[in-house]
């Protein structure tokens, strides 16, 4: 994966995050930090507080109480240009309605770069997005034409072309096939071997465990547990968080989380 500037991503640290809407408590006391090289898994039951989370940490969201540092400023005293240089996000909602082609759609990631000597990477981190996510064959359709899976990894294609240190990507993988989801995977963890920091939404626990190099755990607005896929996907954790019995075995050395199904009444 060529994605251009081989960045070092600035570290982002978020301390004491609390957020508060209409007196409910959404996030309470999140510490946590993300290290340039790696990918951290944001996981979690529906409503848990993933999707706010990365909001604060990509400075979107501005947290109740506590601070998010990028870094080591202040992130709300970066400029919003120098932010879309630093740091690129997918959101859930996928919000192109007029209709772009693809390749516009692609396109509009390079605009924090316009009249700056990256200008000059605009073809080739375009080619890398389209390449990256598959989604070549379909550059000359309309964005609002497409299935919901092309459109995802037509959204993802836009947010690779960005070229940003720091990715944030919510689930991305939600409304792939089995092989594009290993795909986004693979390429977020791709970005990561280069140097970025990359924080990515994602349900299938197996799949964040085969390819993140740190999970965190979120349930009810908290931080239930950080560290690698094998300290906190124990079968114990995932019961009590989930409401589900599983089993969870190894493969290639990573942990796979598989529910218990009862026997089908015949
Ligand atoms: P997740 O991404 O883990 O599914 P979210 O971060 O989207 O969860 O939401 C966490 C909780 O906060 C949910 O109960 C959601 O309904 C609530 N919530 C999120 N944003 C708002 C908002 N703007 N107003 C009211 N409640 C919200
Ligand atoms: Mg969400």
């Amino acid at each position: 994966m060529g994605m251009s500037l081989d960045t070092t991503a600035p570290q982002i640290t978020a301390t004491g995050i609390d957020v508060v809407i209409d007196s409910t408590p959404i996030l309470t006391g999140v510490d946590i930090a993300i290290n340039a090289g790696e990918l951290l898994a944001l996981v979690g039951p529906n409503g848990a507080g993933k999707s706010t989370l990365l909001s604060v940490l990509s400075g979107d969201v501005k947290p109740t109480r506590g601070a998010v540092e990028i870094g080591g400023r202040d992130i709300r005293s970066v400029r919003h240009l120098e932010l879309a240089r630093l740091r690129s996000v997918l959101t859930q909602e996928n919000q192109v309605s007029f209709p772009f082609t693809v390749a516009e759609v692609v396109e509009m990631g390079r605009s924090p770069w316009a009249r700056t000597a990256s200008q000059d990477d605009d073809e080739r981190a375009i080619a890398d997005a389209i390449g990256a996510t598959d989604v070549s064959h379909l550059v000359t359709r309309r964005y609002t034409s497409l299935s919901g899976g092309e459109k995802a990894r037509v959204s993802l294609a836009r947010v690779l072309a960005q070229s940003t240190p720091v990715v944030f990507l919510d689930e991305p993988t939600a409304a792939l096939d089995l092989r594009h989801q290993e795909d986004v995977m693979s390429t977020a963890a791709a970005l990561a071997r280069a140097g970025r920091a990359v924080v990515v939404v994602v349900h299938d626990l197996s799949l964040a465990a085969a390819y993140a190099d740190r999970v965190a755990l979120v349930a009810s607005g908290r931080l239930e547990a950080v560290g690698t896929p094998a300290e906190v996907f124990t079968a114990e954790r995932v019961e009590r968080v989930y409401g589900l019995p599983v089993d969870v075995v190894t493969q290639s050395g990573r942990p796979v989380i598989l529910p218990i199904r009862g026997a089908f009444p015949a």
